[in-house]
């Protein structure tokens, strides 16, 4: 049988490389896009021994012709588009690019499966930050978005384009609505392994302490591997639905501290409070973690949870790595790179 055909946008990142390990698995022919401004962050895909193992093309998604490009050089089964400004802080910094990019480069991909290849499933990397300030306790594929930010509002917008789209021309278009998902492939800019990668830093002596924003957010943290996986599960249903994809527990920036100092066998103590609160060692009371006012975002998402029914019904599928063993896993593969 003739392997099926997969893109995946934005293949250089986190969930780029977990989902092209998974489908090279399952005998897929990955195409891989990236950009060839940044030809050296393919890492990740190094890490997982599969850099060779996919083919590469050329895509700028503010760039419609890249895009119409490539789906008149192959036959696409299906198409993920993970490719965006993925991060929440940049998005207040740079909200023209943000729109351009993570919102309407997801419309520029609807428009060429629509017209030159409409039988191509789509997967879009939808967001639990569109709940932004939350609506409802637990969110679910019904809960009404909130978006507190650039990054938010464009992935709104993407994520009813995706809607409007297989509901106009008969698509098969879906959504995954996924809540926060780290790894050890995270990108550092994100909290959770800032603080690890600070965290080892310190203890190596390379760095003094860490400064951190709001460390009282609440997210509902996962494991990026586990969750791309929904990702295939979602285009491969009878029907095209969305879903949301979750832990279904949350914790706080703190919690997450807390949690990494455990692993690394650091004993710590909070003191203070407000822009106050700092974090010391308490053998000899060196200061490790500093809020810095800088890091807070102009407006935050202070809280989220989600519920994952739906995906449990129709996906069979429920989260295995637990808030402990996500910190744990990733402090172990930490550690071991520094060897
Ligand atoms: P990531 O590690 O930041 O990867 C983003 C990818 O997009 C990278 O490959 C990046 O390529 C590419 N990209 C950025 N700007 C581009 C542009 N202008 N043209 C083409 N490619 C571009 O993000 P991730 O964590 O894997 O997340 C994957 C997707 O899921 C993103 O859309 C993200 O917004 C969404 N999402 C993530 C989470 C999460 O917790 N991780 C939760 C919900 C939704 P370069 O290597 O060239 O920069
Ligand atoms: P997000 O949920 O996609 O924005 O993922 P992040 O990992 O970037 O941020 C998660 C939460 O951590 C947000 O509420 C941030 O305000 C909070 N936070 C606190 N300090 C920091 C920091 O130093 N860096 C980042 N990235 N986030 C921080």
């Amino acid at each position: 049988m003739a392997k099926k055909i997969a893109l995946i946008t934005g293949v250089s990142g986190q969930d780029g490389a977990y989902l092209a390990k998974f489908l090279l698995n399952k005998n897929y022919k990955v195409i891989g896009s990236d950009r060839r401004s940044a030809r050296n962050s393919q890492w990740r895909l190094k890490r997982l021994g599969i850099d060779n193992k996919i083919i590469y093309e050329e895509l700028e998604m503010g760039e419609l012709f890249d895009i119409d490009r490539l789906f008149k050089n192959y036959k696409f089964d299906e198409v993920y588009n993970l490719a965006a400004q993925s991060f929440v802080g940049s998005s207040f910094y740079s909200p023209l690019n943000t729109a351009n990019i993570t919102g309407l480069g997801v419309l520029r991909v609807l428009e060429c499966i629509r017209t030159l290849s409409p039988k191509t499933k789509f997967y879009q990397a939808s967001s639990s930050e569109m709940f932004g300030d939350v609506l409802e306790k637990i969110q679910n594929e019904n809960t009404p978005f909130n978006p507190q930010s650039p990054y938010a509002a464009a992935k709104a917008f993407g994520h009813f384009l995706t809607l409007n789209y297989r509901k106009s021309y008969k698509l098969f278009a879906v959504s995954g609505i996924l809540f926060n998902h780290e790894s050890p492939l995270r990108g550092e800019e994100f909290v959770t392994r800032k603080i690890i990668v600070g965290f080892i830093n310190i203890l190596k002596k390379k760095k003094a302490f860490i400064e951190l924003g709001n460390i009282n957010a609440k997210r509902d943290w996962g494991y990026a591997k586990e969750y791309v996986e929904q990702m295939w599960k979602m285009l491969n249903q009878k029907i095209p639905r969305d879903f949301v994809i979750a832990s279904g527990k949350t914790y706080s920036i703190k919690d997450f501290v807390n949690e990494v100092a455990k692993n690394l066998k650091m004993k710590v103590k909070w003191k203070g409070n407000g822009f106050n609160e700092k974090l010391y060692m308490k053998n000899n009371n060196k200061i490790i973690i500093k809020i810095n006012k800088k890091l807070f975002r102009p407006s935050e998402v202070n809280y989220v949870k989600g519920n994952i029914t739906k995906a449990k019904k129709y996906l069979n599928w429920k989260p295995k790595v637990t808030f402990k063993k996500l910190v744990e896993i990733m402090v172990k593969e930490e550690l071991e790179n520094l060897k």
